[in-house]
């Protein structure tokens, strides 16, 4: 139906009869006669000449047949990549006339409410930002495929049915009709299947994979996201991050033209004490400083005896934080868990300001300058407390008074390597699994299985792009012995083990090779190489925050007679 696409038109065409298809975006009356007509296809908008008497309105479809010729001087759009040019002596032919949008398909609707853009999503699709982060998105998936097809791996679909499994995660479960009472789940991710399939020797597994989760949504977290999923055979950790860094960094050269210099790394340890956070954003400074030793043998109570004391230097912040702001960053520490906030003041003398400065020697004052390199004019903000608490509340606070937004910048990709294998207790007082159950502990690190474990460090990464969390994954175990070790330590005996994950370790008894894989979030690989701040906006038909979808309304009710025939009845909730 046509010969061109209405955005590529330029002054090279002119002279060229044209016919383009498209949606009328915006007309406006020009003299007697004629009207101007922008008509705008996935490509852009370029302007056409029409008889004004013609009856095209906005969103209408029209297929316009003229010739392209260069604007009248003066009158060229230097906004507009088409902005040189104009289609004259048009024909016009309306495909479908259109109601009138409930919001203008272009810029403006940035600015209309979120979920009316979401009620009407196939119009907020067909704008010009909306456009362009589907197609994003569609060069990273090709750009991820043929790197992973490149450097061997192989495509392979695992079901969607699946059993509950032990990830973590809040599951989504379906009701089987055949087994009234029994339910599959949704998969959290293909974990299970892909380290089957190295069983099953394929060595060398992807898929773009949907991963189903029934958690809170944020900006970054949708019930339904996509993984680049991918498990491979006979290889140690620096073999995953090769292969999962070369697809990425492909990704993003795709996207963006360029290619990222590397992927830099560093160990949790090193991320949690510089940065108090596992998923770094090493695009600003700002970062944690060790001030224990310094105040070892101090008088001043809130710090005497503290297992960690870390400090934050906010650049030229002092004369910012008034009395009222420092009361609202303490109450933030304090929220966060900490049992304090200690913040001081460089004057422009260098002495520090502070409720506190009294109770701290000159020696101490001296050395917290030293080691924050601190200059008149910043705020310094101290925390003792045990380790954890103590950096996870500055890496926050760092985060709440530095961090730029997501895409500004440079992008600083970073695998946080050495994972612990065990995060806090249960109920029971037993260790918890970072990662997954799963998960080969670090090699150096076994004896403390038993003396030691929560000292045990993991052979799980995580890869990380600006702050956010892109993916996780591990070397797994293979060894039934070293995987029953590890069930003891989480207080899993063989009984239990075999109950809860026979059928995903009964398996390994033919024959499992040494195995590990990844997990990457497309959606956030897309947010931030589109530019967008929300997942929200590179998924074609996302969820709101509270899980709906406002363009289909779901969920909703279904027919009593389809719950009959699962054998479900629905309880009314609590009043
Ligand atoms: N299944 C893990 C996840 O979704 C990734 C992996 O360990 O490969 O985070």
């Amino acid at each position: 139906m046509r010969t061109h696409l209405c955005g590529e038109l330029r002054p090279e065409h002119a002279g060229k009869s044209v016919e383009l298809c498209g949606w009328v975006a915006r007309r406006r009356e020009h003299g007697e006669h004629l009207a101007f007509v922008d008509v705008r296809d996935h490509t852009g908008v370029v302007q056409c000449v029409v008889d004004n008497t013609i009856d095209v309105r906005n969103e209408y479809v029209v297929r316009i047949t003229g010739v392209v010729r260069a604007r009248p001087d003066g009158t060229a759009n230097p906004n507009l990549p088409t902005g040189e040019v104009e289609v004259g002596e048009c024909k016009v032919e309306v495909l479908r006339s259109a109601d009138p949008p409930p919001f203008p398909i272009d810029a403006r609707a940035d600015e209309v409410e979120e979920g009316t853009r979401l009620q009407y999503r196939y119009l907020d699709l067909r704008r010009q930002r909306m456009q362009r982060n589907l197609r994003v998105r569609a060069a990273i998936n090709s750009s991820l495929r043929r790197s992973m097809e490149t450097q061997g791996f192989v495509e392979v679909e695992t079901p969607v049915l699946v059993p509950s499994t032990p990830e973590g995660a809040r599951e989504f479960l379906v009701p089987s009709r055949k087994e009234p009472g029994s339910f599959y789940a949704l998969p959290q991710s293909p974990q299970l299947f892909k380290q089957l399939l190295m069983v099953a020797g394929v060595d060398r597994y992807y898929q773009i994979a949907r991963c189903l989760r029934d958690e809170d949504m944020r900006a970054d977290r949708q019930y339904e996201f996509t993984q680049l999923d991918a498990e491979m055979s006979f290889v140690g950790q620096d073999d995953v991050l090769g292969a999962i860094g070369a697809a990425v960094l492909d990704a993003a050269e795709t996207v963006t033209g360029e290619r990222p210099l590397e992927i830099e790394r560093m160990t949790w340890q090193q991320a949690m004490d510089r940065y108090g956070v596992d998923k770094p954003d090493l695009r600003f400074g700002m970062e944690l400083v060790e001030l224990t030793d310094a105040f070892a043998a101090t008088e001043f109570k809130a710090f005497a005896g503290a297992a960690a004391i870390k400090g934050l230097r906010v650049p030229g912040a002092a004369s910012e934080y008034g009395r009222n702001q420092l009361d609202r960053l303490t109450d933030r520490a304090q929220s966060l868990g900490a049992k304090g906030l200690v913040w001081l003041k460089v004057a422009a003398d260098g002495l520090l300001e502070s409720p506190v400065a009294r109770f701290l020697s000159t020696e101490e004052t001296g050395t917290l300058v030293q080691r924050l390199d601190a200059a008149p004019g910043d705020l310094l903000l101290v925390v003792a407390d045990d380790w954890m608490t103590a950096v996870e509340v500055l890496g926050q606070l760092r985060n709440d008074l530095g961090q730029p937004p997501v895409h500004d910048g440079p992008y600083r990709y970073v695998w946080v390597v050495e994972f612990p294998m065990f995060v806090g207790v249960d109920e029971q007082g037993r260790p918890k699994p970072a990662h997954h159950p799963f998960t080969m502990p670090h090699p150096d690190d076994l004896e403390l299985l038993s003396t030691d474990p929560m000292a045990v460090r993991s052979q799980a990464y995580d890869l990380v792009l600006n702050g956010w969390e892109l993916g996780s994954g591990s070397i797994r175990i293979h060894d039934p012995a070293l995987q029953r070790r590890v069930f003891a330590v989480l207080g899993i005996d063989a009984a239990e083990a075999d109950r809860r994950f026979g059928f995903f370790l009964n398996p390994f008894e033919y024959g499992a090779p040494p195995h590990g894989g990844f997990g990457m979030g497309i959606d956030r690989l897309a947010a931030i190489l589109a530019g967008e701040e929300n997942i929200r906006e590179v998924i074609a038909f996302p969820k709101t925050q509270s899980g709906a979808d406002l363009m289909t309304r779901s969920p909703r009710p279904v027919d009593a007679a389809q719950l009959t025939t699962l054998g479900i009845r629905v309880v009314p909730p609590p009043a």
